[in-house]
């Protein structure tokens, strides 16, 4: 599927490569969205920076943020 962020039109494709177009929010809007919701919601807009795995567990974004910290962790732990 191709894919076209509906906030600056970065165009991305994603899984098998379809003549099909969808709308969505590209990685970097996502963050800069994402980033807006925590300081609205009074956090500290952290989405993202961490350079290891973040110790705010009971984060909403936790998962989505810590997600390729974790794959490197396990692909470090492989090696
Ligand atoms: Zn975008």
């Amino acid at each position: 599927m191709t894919y076209i962020c509906i906030k600056c039109r970065t165009i991305w494709v994603s899984g098998d490569h379809t003549s099909e177009y969808s709308g969505g929010l590209c990685e970097v809007c996502t963050t800069d969205y994402i980033r807006d919701r925590q300081k609205s919601q009074g956090f500290h807009d952290c989405f993202k920076k961490a350079i290891e795995l973040c110790s705010r567990a009971g984060c909403s974004y936790w998962l989505l943020c810590n997600r390729e910290l974790n794959t490197a962790t396990s692909m470090c732990a492989e090696t």
